[in-house]
């Protein structure tokens, strides 16, 4: 079958979950037996998300092969289970440095280089780079942003461009909003007519439109969007509210989208859907027996956003063990002596998170210190797990002033230092240690018991790390690396083995947390934390 090429826009407004469908209709085209990929298309000119604050644009998601990338790309692994890469997030940055990057080497030969047909070329040339792998049968495209918005012209021209090149292989589903008036007691579809429209005045007529609504669409709703949109009124969707967002692969097999994807797509139907698996996870999810709060320590902790897949890592590993875990967000900037107590003796667990830079550390390190003298499961990522070793430093191994050499440079106790192939990097973006590395795990430790093995991969971020001139005295003092690079022999994970359960990781694993496949060390502290929980 040729590649067939499924385009998910946004209208009315920002914030719909354009993300969520994208995921959800590759959920639901994977539980056909279809192979399927998701894209995503940033209209921003940052090269790549890695340079943003978190605060712009939430988490940076990174890939197996290191690629700095949005966060809806977690999204689509966690609801596929497909990796993603570099090729599956593209912006407007990259378009324009490749295209630029041509140009000097003379590629167009004296050609004026334009908007159409040179950028919009190279968008396409991204997007059936995907199809052209040969290993998927659906490449789902996500154009980001909202329609009519000027960053996002070159994309829908390029859409607009391959539908017609493409004919019955491509399609366009586009998300809009139905708000409910009170007042007036009605759905309201004018928005939607309204962003449509839009949309058809760059060319490009929607397939299907899925309508995210608070109320259900009454059957004359959803002709009155068909007559105006041109489309049967069986093409426009229902997407309402739901309490979970893994709800919504169901939603949209009970309004059939896939079925009208495949249907509009000119596919035979290959399999009955299968989502036995999706739907146990579910009914765990909605049905917990038991109840654990635990704290995230971070210096974002205003936009949720900032540790998206760290709270998802959650819900799947809560599901797992029936277990509703209450994640507080605690921030590291307003943590001190006076309030420690009060913040943090409520919990069962405690995550010190990721992050960069010294806004907040003190705090972060403080609650480490709190962690591991109360007896706390303590669950350290990245930076998280720098703290962790500082802390060790200070308080255990006596050496006042030992810091990491990001927040101090002239410390004289750099337990956590940069890497040696990092000391002569002078630009910021796609530089720092990124993606899988392989981690080989001792035998006796929580995380070898976590992970059942010894030879493990995953996923890194960070431009600093344990320092291994200090090794011996750390092990010696009670903290043990558990996990080692075998190439390099850099210290991944470090425990306190006299201690119920304190783990840091220099890796992320809430990176590679699915629905399907809960992460093994966010099950541990989970089990962990019920096991503090059930003995105070
Ligand atoms: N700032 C730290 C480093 O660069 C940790 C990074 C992180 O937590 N992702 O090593």
């Amino acid at each position: 079958m040729a590649t067939k090429y499924i385009f998910v826009t946004g209208g009315v407004t920002s914030s719909l979950g354009k993300g969520i469908i994208a995921a959800s209709l590759a959920r639901l085209l994977k539980a056909r037996g279809y192979s399927v990929t998701n894209q995503k298309l940033d209209p921003y000119i940052n090269i790549d998300p890695g340079t943003l604050n978190p605060y712009e644009h939430g988490e940076c998601y990174v890939t197996e092969d290191g690629a700095e990338t949005d966060l809806d790309l977690g999204h689509y692994e966690r609801f596929t289970g497909v990796p993603t890469s570099q090729a599956n997030n593209v912006t407007t940055g990259r378009i324009y440095q490749n295209v630029i990057d041509k140009e000097r080497r003379g590629d167009y030969l004296g050609s004026t280089v334009q908007v159409i047909p040179h950028i919009t070329n190279e968008i396409k040339d991204r997007i059936t780079a995907l199809g052209n792998t040969g290993n998927y049968e659906f490449v789902i495209t996500e154009i980001g942003g909202t329609v009519g918005d000027i960053e996002s012209f070159p994309f829908v021209e390029a859409v607009r461009q391959l539908k017609y090149a493409l004919g019955k292989n491509c399609i366009v589903v586009h998300l809009t909003y139905i708000p409910y008036l009170a007042a007036a007691g009605e759905l309201k579809t004018k928005p939607t007519q309204h962003s449509v429209k839009a949309l058809q005045q760059q060319g490009v007529q929607p397939d299907i439109i899925v309508c995210r609504t608070e109320k259900p669409l009454t059957r004359s709703v959803k002709e009155k969007i068909g007559l105006f949109c041109n489309m049967e009124s069986d093409c426009v969707i229902e997407d309402g509210d739901v309490s979970s967002i893994y709800e919504v692969p169901i939603k949209m097999k009970e309004e059939k989208l896939d079925l009208q994807c495949l249907r509009k797509l000119e596919v035979p139907v290959k399999n009955e859907i299968d989502l036995t698996k999706w739907e146990a996870f579910l009914y765990k999810l909605k049905n917990p027996v038991k109840e654990v709060r635990v704290g995230l320590v971070g210096k974002y902790v205003e936009l949720q956003d900032a540790y998206k897949s760290i709270s998802e890592a959650f819900v799947h590993a809560g599901a797992e063990l029936n277990t509703k875990v209450k994640v507080d967000y605690i921030h590291s900037e307003y943590l001190d002596e006076n309030n420690i107590d009060e913040k943090l003796s409520g919990l069962s667990g405690i995550l010190v998170a990721p992050g960069f830079g010294t806004r907040g550390i003190e705090g972060k390190i403080l609650a480490v210190k709190y962690a591991r003298e109360n007896k706390i499961p303590f669950f350290g990522i990245c930076l998280g797990m720098q703290c962790a070793v500082v802390e060790f430093a200070r308080n255990v191994l006596g050496y006042k002033d030992a810091h990491s050499v990001e927040i101090a440079p002239s410390t004289t106790h750099p337990v956590i230092n940069m890497m040696e192939e990092q000391k002569n990097i002078a630009n910021m973006g796609g530089t720092m240690r990124l993606g899988a590395y392989p981690c080989r795990l001792n035998e006796g430790t929580n995380a070898y018991a976590a992970y059942g093995k010894v030879d493990i991969s995953e996923r890194h971020r960070h431009r600093y790390e344990f320092n291994s001139a200090y090794l011996e005295e750390y092990k010696k003092a009670g903290m043990i690396p558990s996990g080692v690079n075998p190439d390099t022999s850099l210290v991944e994970i470090v425990e306190i083995p006299d201690h119920p359960y304190f783990v840091g990781a220099q890796f992320h694993p809430e990176y590679k947390s699915t629905a399907m496949n809960p992460h093994p060390l966010f099950v541990s502290f989970v089990n962990a934390a019920l096991n503090y929980r059930n003995n105070k």
